[in-house]
């Protein structure tokens, strides 16, 4: 690891530039900045695509079904009370799991694929 770099760890669960670790990765939930603010590396030339994507939906859908069966079985709740869990459970789960997905998919490329990004 060069000098100028931040552990891929680090700056994945911290969401923050994989150069100068100080930088902010992303301007919302799960949009990338243009570039560092506090560096200037352009963030645009990564590409994380979206292989993310059918990772998150296999996770996703183990755990949330898996979570609502679990429940249904346990307690044995009306049906409006999954209506009232599961969603909201579904969509915090995805976000935090694409964020996380992604700074680690771009801290990657930054870290051994750099020269697709120009460096
Ligand atoms: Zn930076």
């Amino acid at each position: 690891m060069a000098a100028d770099q931040v552990s891929v760890v680090t700056a994945t669960l911290t969401c923050r530039c994989p150069r100068c670790g100080r930088g902010k990765l992303f301007s919302g939930l799960i949009q990338l900045r243009p570039a560092c603010a506090a560096c200037g590396l352009d963030f645009s030339k990564m590409d994380v695509g979206d292989g993310f994507v059918v990772p998150i939906l296999m996770v996703l859908g183990f755990v949330v079904v898996g979570g609502a069966i679990w429940f249904d079985f346990t307690f044995t709740p009306p049906l409006w009370v999954h209506a009232l869990i599961w969603p909201p459970v579904t969509l915090i789960l995805a976000v935090l799991m694409t964020r996380y997905l992604k700074s680690f998919l771009a801290v990657q490329q930054y870290h051994v694929r750099r020269a697709e990004m120009g460096l």
